[in-house]
């Protein structure tokens, strides 16, 4: 068997950690594949790109997860039901779409006790997949989001929305705080006033960030309140392990791979 090509696709796509943490994977256990990266101007082009580039699977970021849903030939049940497609797998010609950031970022809160009701600070994206898995999974989401526009999309698929001013009046405590947005990513601002945050985060069992990297104004508030925390990091290798999954046809399991490809959090 010749050496099968792997990539992230994105705009931009220089800051991807997905190529460090799959090659050390495919190095340590032996698997004989190559991940590299491809800045993908056009989403409409990814298809023809794909297989110019002679790739067996690539992950794919923002901001073209929908054009990799409507790529693909065929679509796992989990990424049709919430339109987003971060994984492809090519097999015999066909290309089949799988969404792992969910089922990484469920993974990665699931390593909380007793956590039933949540809280996402954000409603974008990112929000969308990961509210849809954890309603499945029994939990109860609730979001508060800046604008009032991104909520109408929950709002109508039966979740409990928010904006900051209509906020005011819940009483309402959360197991979890998420912020699900990208304040603190590139500035310093927090996902929401700070008036809100203090009255939900001291009675929150723990507060998550999806951003990773850094130590977000969030978490830094969060910290003041001494609740546990966690930032994006576990959902970015877990996504990567889950799909990992998918590109090697599931020969591996997910502790033997995660012992690999964590090894890139600690190189730079
Ligand atoms: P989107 O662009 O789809 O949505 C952005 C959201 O953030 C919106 O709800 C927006 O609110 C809100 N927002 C942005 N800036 C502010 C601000 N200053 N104050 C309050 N709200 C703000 O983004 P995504 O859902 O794609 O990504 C969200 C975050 O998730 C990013 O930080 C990204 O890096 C992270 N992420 C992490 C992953 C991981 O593996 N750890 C994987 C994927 C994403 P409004 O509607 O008012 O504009």
């Amino acid at each position: 068997m010749s050496k099968e090509l792997f990539a992230i696709f994105g705009n931009p796509v220089s800051h991807s950690k997905s190529p460090l943490m799959h090659n050390l994977a495919f190095k340590g256990l032996g698997y004989d594949a190559c991940y590299a990266r491809y800045r993908l101007e056009n989403g409409k082009e990814l298809k023809e790109t794909f297989f110019s580039l002679g790739l067996k699977g690539i992950n794919i970021t923002v901001p073209h997860k929908e054009h990799a849903f409507n790529a693909c030939d065929e679509l796992d049940p989990f990424a049709k039901k919430v339109g987003a497609v971060n994984t492809i797998v090519e097999k015999d010609g066909k290309l089949y779409g799988y969404n792992t950031d969910a089922p990484g970022f469920l993974r990665a809160i699931s390593e909380f006790n007793g956590v039933k009701s949540v809280l996402f600070l954000g409603a974008g994206g990112t929000a969308q997949s990961t509210s849809s898995i954890l309603r499945d999974e029994g939990y109860e989401v609730t979001l508060v989001n800046r604008s009032k526009a991104r909520l109408e999309k929950f709002k109508q698929n039966g979740f409990d929305t928010f904006t900051f001013e209509e906020f005011q009046s819940n009483t309402k405590e959360y197991d979890l705080v998420i912020n699900m947005t990208s304040a603190g990513l590139e500035d310093d601002s927090l996902p929401a006033p700070q008036e809100l945050l203090n009255r939900v985060v001291p009675k929150a069992k723990a507060c998550v960030d999806v951003i990773y990297g850094k130590e977000t104004p969030f978490l830094k508030l969060c910290k003041t309140h001494n609740k546990p925390t966690k930032d994006g990091s576990d959902m970015l290798l877990y996504q990567g392990i889950i799909a990992f999954e998918y590109f090697t046809n599931r020969q591996y399991s997910f502790n033997e791979i995660k012992n690999y490809m964590k090894k890139a959090f600690e190189l730079n």
